[in-house]
């Protein structure tokens, strides 16, 4: 637990600074290879880029409008229906945010009562738990358990009490990389109907599966009414400072949560959302593309790992990969990551920090591997060269 904070609220206290910003400000202050926070070190297309420039000079830099400008309303839906054939009207079922984070903070402001319950998944992203305490609310978790992340439905089924709103879904799933199978979703989808909940999907990773589909769970019968699918550019289009995220729901949810964001930031950014309109219509040479480069580097990271000695959980999606530091001679992730870079000048993420039950994740160490091919390896080479101290199996 973190200290008390002077001033801030008994809301927020305890959610001290985000693991990202502590681990990049350690890793600029060692010099160490960041595989941290997950953000790419390389920019997106030069054409989406250009149509940013485009639209500044174009004079798209006053306020849009609130829901956002229509050429990128209008692409989400095309995407919604080209990738998904999920029909959604670009006027009333689409609002563009600053950022998924954005978008999941206004949702839960907008849809939680004080004391309301959110059940999602542990580990979970780290703004979720501050989406819904600034909300007022309260967060149930089920847990997910390697080797393949999956969870109990007895588990999930107990989750839900008569003060439980919402189903907040991450897939594909960060940190862990699972990809929820259809059959999951079925399970979260009849539980949604059966207890008259809502949905939230965080989809910000839908366009990084390697093994599997991308099912939203929007898709599956019953649930386009009453699920809020949220995704963004950030890591489609490795454009994450551009913080342009949205959100495709039913008429009435898209205006409860138009409600909230507008007090929120308002609006933000027209010349990126022009340039993230031409990004999602690229073509599927695009998308495969990425697909197939960010393959290269999970493997090019996960048999790096495996060499080291790691317990490594290849990822079905995303761009991290989930270690295990136990054969290594690590017990404690936070410890274990704090003694990286005086070890090996490596930075990395403990999964700890995203569990409310911290056993369930105190061994385990999270990559990303959303990096230059150079990058990876000089990585793998650096943890290669430290003499670690294996312990036998126990078990
Ligand atoms: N959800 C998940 C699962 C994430 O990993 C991230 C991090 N980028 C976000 C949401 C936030 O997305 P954005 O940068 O678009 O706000
Ligand atoms: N989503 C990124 C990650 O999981 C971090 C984004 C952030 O720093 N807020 O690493």
């Amino acid at each position: 637990m973190t200290d008390r904070v002077p001033h801030l609220n008994t809301r927020l206290q305890g959610f001290g600074t985000t693991i990202f910003a502590q681990m990049s400000a350690l890793a600029a202050e060692t010099e160490s290879v960041n595989l941290g926070q997950g953000f790419p070190d390389t920019d997106g297309p030069a054409s989406v880029i250009e149509a940013a420039i485009a639209a500044m000079r174009a004079g798209h830099n006053q306020y849009p409008p609130v829901p956002g400008v229509a050429a990128l309303r209008q692409a989400i839906a095309r995407h919604q229906k080209r990738f998904y054939d999920l029909a959604y009207c670009a006027e009333t079922e689409i609002l563009v945010t600053t950022g998924a984070t954005e978008a999941i903070a206004a949702t839960m402001l907008a849809l939680l009562e004080v004391g309301d319950e959110v059940v999602t998944f542990e580990p979970w992203y780290d703004s979720y738990g501050a989406s819904i305490a600034m909300a007022g609310g309260f967060k149930r978790v089920v847990t997910l358990r390697p080797p393949q992340y999956n969870f109990d439905p007895v588990e999930l089924e107990r989750a839900i009490n008569a003060k439980t709103r919402i189903i907040l879904l991450n897939t594909p799933h960060n940190p862990t990389g699972k990809v929820f199978s259809r059959r999951e979703l079925e399970m979260v989808a009849e539980l949604c109907v059966r207890h008259d909940l809502i949905a939230v999907t965080d989809e910000v990773y839908e366009h990084l599966v390697f093994d599997g589909e991308h099912i939203p769970l929007a898709s599956l019968p019953g649930m386009r009414d009453r699920t809020v699918t949220i995704s963004s550019g950030g890591k489609t289009f490795s454009f994450t400072g551009w913080k342009i995220g949205w959100v495709c729901a039913p008429a009435p949810l898209v205006a409860a949560v138009r409600t909230s964001k507008q007090f929120l930031t308002f609006v933000s950014g027209p010349p990126f959302q022009h340039a993230i309109a031409t990004a999602l219509d690229l073509d599927d040479d695009y998308y495969a593309g990425l697909l197939a480069d960010m393959r290269h580097k999970r493997d090019l990271l996960s048999d790096g790992l495996e060499r080291v000695g790691f317990e490594v959980f290849r990822p079905q999606g995303t761009y991290f990969v989930n270690t295990d530091i136990t054969p290594l001679g690590g017990t404690d992730g936070v410890e274990f990551c704090l003694e990286l870079p005086g070890r090996a000048q490596v930075v990395a993420i403990p999964t700890q920090v995203f569990y409310d039950n911290v056993d369930e994740g105190r061994s385990l160490v999270r990559f990303a591997f959303c990096k230059r091919n150079e990058v990876i390896t000089e990585a793998v080479e650096r943890l290669a060269r430290v003499e670690w101290e294996p312990r036998p199996r126990t078990a």
